[in-house]
């Protein structure tokens, strides 16, 4: 009875144990399952595109072989690159715009670049129906790609291209509300049409680095537009008293020996709004000596410092050196925009964004529709919000003191009774050369902003006289004209 009750249960235990092992064989199965689906769901959503437009998927190679590439248009229809196959069957990748969109489209033949890089799949894809595939196959006619749609506005990327002049450089032109790009123009350039001619050449002048798109991967010292940063850091630590700050400056300021100079001489008596929009120096090197070095850290990480910029085309991170064992001598020339810091217009162009839009940066984007080679819509990019980098009451008070800039400070140069835009001036010294790099960051109307321009000029000077122009004409075309 004993023994037998033993056995059964014995029994009991084995058939349990092999039910669990059952259950536990098909959990392993299910969640192995469930890994595939989900993996190849990540992958359809997030990394085919980039497999796709590899530029060492071998299948492109065989697709460019039977599909001739699309065309690149603006957002006005015209042609920023299209492919004619010439009478020998040979093709010739053509960009009517030549110099002006260089960087930013690209070119397709010694690699790619720019857009044709982030394109490639859907310039080498085609949406057209099997009919007229077959059709042309017939009449031995090509068959195009689908053209990609782009949010660049020829006119204002005009506008900027010529303001900028023989200057090196680079200016970004967005949309804040959607994150549209509407211009990106990098100097000095170089004619796509003839890139196979010119490439050898371009590639080995190290000095001026035609090839580079400067928006993007340019990393430039902020000068004192990074003030706006300093200045988000100070009211996030003094929410209650930022108000009462002031500061008494003689036209410099010295530090345990060390000493920085303001660059328009003594500004007497300042408050925080008056320090900033006079971009006082030693009144940001006293409020920068307060802070917190893991908050501004912190603080410098959420506006994206030290991370990856979203976008699509190839772009660098800046950079954010303070860290709580800084030296004081490393903060004073930090928060006043020299030191180690490094900024690319592109991302200046983020943050201005984000501060337009109530604290929420929109996902910067320069592709906006797919058509198929009839001119049929087969895709469309809808804006996305990327992050929200600050809180809609700290957008509203650095909205406030920039255009408090505009009107009593260094930004006047697109002061205007037409509309009201919000700006700051940068100066940034760098080390190599006796004139600074001139910096002007701005967005206007400074209610419901409709336009953030980046841009900074190599060795040009003072931001406002020398960059501030640039924005104005933008402004100008799109607000007034
Ligand atoms: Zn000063």
């Amino acid at each position: 009875m004993q023994q037998g009750s033993s056995d059964s249960t014995n029994e009991h235990l084995t058939s349990k144990n092999r039910n669990k092992y059952i259950l536990g064989m098909a959990y392993f199965y299910v969640l192995l399952f469930i890994g595939l689906i989900g993996y190849m769901c990540y992958f359809m959503m997030y990394q085919s595109n980039e497999y796709l437009n590899s530029t060492y998927n071998k299948r492109l190679d065989k697709l460019s072989e039977s599909v001739t590439r699309g065309s690149i248009l603006a957002s006005d229809g015209s042609t920023l690159a299209d492919t004619t196959v010439n009478r020998d069957k040979s093709v010739t990748r053509n960009y009517p715009y030549k110099n002006q969109f260089a960087q930013v489209v690209g070119y397709s033949t010694r690699g790619q670049t720019g857009i044709e890089a982030i394109t490639n799949y859907t310039l080498l894809n085609t949406s057209e129906d099997t009919w007229s595939k077959i059709k042309k196959q017939i009449f031995d006619e090509p068959i195009y790609g689908n053209s990609v749609v782009t949010t660049l506005n020829p006119k204002i990327q005009k506008i900027v291209y010529d303001a900028m002049g023989d200057k090196k450089g680079a200016c970004v032109v967005m949309e804040p509300s959607t994150g549209r790009i509407l211009a990106m123009v990098s100097k000095p350039d170089y004619n796509p049409n003839k890139i196979n001619q010119i490439y050898d050449e371009l590639v080995s002048d190290n000095k001026n680095s035609n090839l580079v798109n400067r928006a993007t991967r340019g990393q430039y010292s902020p000068g004192s537009t990074f003030k706006i940063v300093t200045l988000l850091e100070y009211i996030k630590e003094n929410p209650d008293t930022y108000e009462d700050f002031s500061y008494n400056c003689t036209g410099s300021i010295t530090y345990e020996g060390k000493t920085v100079k303001c660059s328009h001489g003594a500004h007497g008596v300042v408050n925080l709004k008056q320090a900033f929009a006079k971009s006082c120096n030693g009144a940001f090197i006293t409020m920068g000596l307060s802070l917190n070095m893991r908050s501004f850290r912190k603080t410098a990480k959420t506006l994206l410092f030290n991370d990856s910029i979203p976008f699509e085309i190839s772009s660098k991170q800046s950079s954010f050196d303070l860290t709580s064992k800084s030296s004081d001598w490393d903060i004073m020339q930090t928060v006043f925009g020299q030191g180690k810091t490094l900024v690319t217009p592109l991302h200046n162009a983020l943050i201005l964004s984000a501060i337009a839009n109530g604290g929420v940066l929109m996902k910067p984007y320069v592709v906006e529709s797919i058509q198929s080679p009839s001119g049929k819509e087969v895709d469309k990019v809808l804006p996305e919000t990327y992050k929200t980098l600050m809180s809609p009451k700290e957008a509203e008070i650095l909205k406030e003191y920039m255009v408090y800039c505009v009107n009593r400070g260094t930004g006047k140069v697109v002061k205007t009774k037409k509309y009201q835009a919000a700006a700051k001036t940068g100066s940034a010294e760098t080390k190599s050369t006796s004139e600074a790099n001139a910096w002007f960051v701005s967005f206007a109307p400074a209610d419901e902003a409709k336009v953030v321009v980046s841009v900074v000029l190599e060795e040009a000077g003072a931001g406002g006289e020398n960059a501030g122009p640039i924005a104005k004409k933008v402004f100008d075309a799109l607000l007034v004209d």
